[in-house]
């Protein structure tokens, strides 16, 4: 399997199965963006469908069609412009799941962002999932565990993409072209997830504008002394909008990057350029409020993953996360 995949020994003997024409019928594949939850989907449904003996071999008929999207044994599925997979997108789906594979052979199919599948799209799924047809592989992508419904999660094999080991990834970047200590310094605060630190290299390179919304966050965060102004905070998270949940995992990341120089753990901080600042704000918190404002933080990012009002998701984390410093 490619190195870039943050894959767990999980995901590398799901692949090795598909490799040997072999699959379970349904795959729940959780990380965060960029983890490599597509690409994996992508390499095994097409080692699924490959008709030479090295799978997948990226050349026949089979593999072109599959790496292009245009296989019609490959069957993709993707939120629509609303931002939801809606039960008609599904019920297509089963239907051309009733026909016969086109090419006799196994089918897969990839649903990119699970996560927005309404209710009723997720129980309309799960019919089909409880008593799949033949040779039938589906790949819930999703941004978490948790999002999905439990009655989808109990009846597929959960795929943890992991993250990727930070000397592999520095030797990453550094053959994207950027020196050991950017490297370095990209792999910690992208938390090894190999898509988030090419982008942040590709941005470093282009109009900074992740870098900028990420010190933006540091001076939110550093601005917390007393309590967060909310006019502020709504002010900012409403100019980076379309960043949101990077911004929010920035925020998180400086809160624990806090816990860890409270707990004399600095050295495992992501944030090696903000540490000095970090250190000197960290005494102004416990490390229960630490704690507290990284739940709030991560409550605030589900709820954007499963597209809650985004105003209320920034108001309520900021309403709650001065409760949690009075
Ligand atoms: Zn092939």
């Amino acid at each position: 399997m490619p190195d870039i995949f943050c894959a767990g020994s999980v995901a590398r003997r799901i692949f090795e199965s598909a490799q040997k024409g072999s699959a379970f019928h349904a795959y729940l594949v959780t990380g965060p963006k960029g983890s490599g939850k597509s690409r994996f989907a992508m390499e095994a449904g097409a080692a699924l469908l490959c008709s030479e003996k090295e799978k997948p071999c990226g050349g026949c008929a089979s593999c072109k069609m599959a790496y292009s999207k245009h296989h019609p044994d490959f069957l993709l599925i993707a939120p629509d412009d609303a931002g939801s997979i809606r039960i008609k997108q599904v019920r297509f789906l089963l239907e051309e799941l009733s026909r016969c594979a086109f090419y006799g052979g196994w089918r897969a199919i990839a649903i990119a962002r699970a996560e927005t599948m309404t209710s009723e799209a997720q129980n309309c799924l799960l019919k089909t999932l409880e008593e799949p047809p033949k040779k039938t592989c589906f790949f819930l992508l999703a941004a978490s565990y948790e999002v999905m419904l439990p009655t989808i999660r109990s009846r597929c094999v959960h795929v943890r993409m992991e993250a990727m080991d930070e000397g592999a990834l520095v030797q990453l970047l550094i053959k994207e072209g950027t020196d050991e200590n950017e490297a370095r310094q990209i792999a910690r605060i992208s938390g090894g997830v190999p898509g988030a630190a090419l982008e942040l290299l590709a941005d470093k390179k282009g109009d900074g504008r992740l870098w900028s919304v990420r010190k933006g966050m540091l001076e939110l965060i550093l601005s917390f002394k007393g309590l967060p102004s909310l006019p502020a905070a709504q002010n900012h998270f409403r100019s980076i909008r379309e960043d949101a949940e990077f911004a929010l995992s920035c925020m998180a990341s400086f809160c624990r990057d806090m816990l860890m120089i409270k707990a004399g753990c600095e050295a495992l901080a992501e944030n090696i350029d903000a540490l000095p600042r970090l250190r000197r704000t960290s005494e102004t918190f416990t490390k229960g409020q630490l704690g507290d404002i990284i739940d709030l933080i991560l409550q605030a990012k589900k709820q954007l993953a499963a597209n809650v009002n985004y105003a209320l998701a920034v108001d309520m984390l900021f309403i709650s996360a001065s409760e949690v410093l009075i």
